[in-house]
């Protein structure tokens, strides 16, 4: 049976990906030495690491402008080293969209002012919030372009003239980021990227100020120079995915695919009568898609059901429950169809057999 994995991360990687670094795990390029044994420092790696960020500077047509820094913490780590470095006035401006800002809000609350300018929660972030412009004194207004748990996406930038700051761990390399719209861009890598232990922070240069910072939360020390160990492993495993991205068409075919993908399961939704999607219009997300029946014996009934027929990670983030099917880039479109069957199927007999249960 195949098995499709629709976990919001650590997610599924591309197939061909795990296999070549399965060949090559014990003897890298023949050296008789695995990737997990060698200096971060020696030849080798760094041509691993100069590869990976000349990938993601072609993939994401990142220029000189910009410092790319591989760090370890995830994102819930640049929820602080974000206003540690951009501190300037102390007031930071912050968009409320989700869980995940809310985290972020919370976070950089050590560190300064926050002014919370735009908050949906009242909607159970359903929707997206408007952005009123009452945070232009702020350092960087920062906004979660994609959130993984509520499953909406901004199509809109709001209109700002301060530095634009985003978290986009579950949406890099899904669709495509005018990454030159923003002075700051950040994700977890354990969605798109590679493996969990990496993060990614893309940062306008002139915003890089050597701070009176520990060594490691001072963005500055990271320029150029490699300050400690990095996450070798997951490095070498992005590079090889960031490699398969390119070979496969690059961001404007992975969008391709994502807005393929999601508009099946959308349209399955929206036309089902047991399921239905919890956000309308285009706020939704290419990635993250929560769903319910509306009764949580009914959603656990199909979790299962699902399982039992190798669709598995369907339930919704345990702070809201439901359920929930990721399609990042390494989901084909395969998975969907077999999703939406075994929806199809659920409606027909399953669901009889979860209401008998109950
Ligand atoms: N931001 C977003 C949008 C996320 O989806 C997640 C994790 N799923 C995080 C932040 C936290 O990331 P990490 O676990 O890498 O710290």
């Amino acid at each position: 049976m195949t098995v499709y994995n629709f976990s919001a991360g650590p997610s599924a990687l591309p197939k061909s990906v795990l296999q070549e670094v399965q060949d090559e795990f014990l003897s890298y390029q023949k050296t008789g030495v695995s990737i997990v044994e060698m200096s971060h420092r020696s030849e080798r790696f760094i041509a691993i690491t100069e590869a990976l960020e000349a990938r993601l500077r072609r993939l994401m047509d990142i220029s000189d402008d910009y410092a790319v820094l591989w760090l370890q913490g995830g994102a819930t780590l640049q929820f602080s080293m974000i206003p540690m470095n951009l501190r300037t006035t102390g007031r930071f401006a912050y968009l409320d969209s989700g869980t995940w800002s809310k985290k972020a809000i919370a976070d950089a609350r050590h560190y300064g002012d926050v002014a919370v300018v735009g908050s949906s929660a009242s909607s159970n972030y359903r929707e997206l919030p408007d952005y009123e412009g009452d945070g232009e004194t702020a350092d960087y207004l920062h906004l979660t372009l994609n959130n993984t748990i509520e499953g909406t996406r901004y199509t809109m930038l709001p209109d700002t003239g301060i530095p634009l700051v985003a978290d986009v761990s579950s949406n890099i390399l899904a669709e495509s980021i005018d990454v030159s719209r923003y002075g700051l861009l950040y994700a977890g890598a354990q969605k798109n990227i590679g493996p969990a232990g990496l993060s990614v922070v893309i940062i306008r240069r002139d915003l890089i100020v050597d701070r009176d910072l520990p060594s490691y939360l001072n963005y500055a020390r990271h320029t150029d120079t490699v300050l400690n160990t990095p996450a070798t492993f997951s490095m070498y495993v992005a590079e090889r995915v960031l490699a398969w991205v390119e070979r496969t068409g690059g961001v404007a075919e992975m969008e391709r695919r994502n807005r393929e993908k999601s508009a099946r399961l959308y349209a399955y939704l929206d036309g089902s009568t047991l399921f239905r999607s919890l956000v309308t219009g285009d706020i939704r997300s290419l990635t993250n898609i929560p769903f319910t029946t509306g009764r949580d014996e009914t959603d656990r009934a199909f979790q299962q059901f699902a399982e039992e027929r190798g669709l598995i990670e369907l339930g919704g983030h345990r702070s809201v429950g439901g359920l929930r099917a990721s399609l990042y880039n390494a989901m084909p479109l395969e998975g969907v169809v077999r999703l939406v069957e075994v929806m199809q199927a659920f409606e027909q007999e399953g669901y009889d057999v979860s209401h008998q249960n109950i």
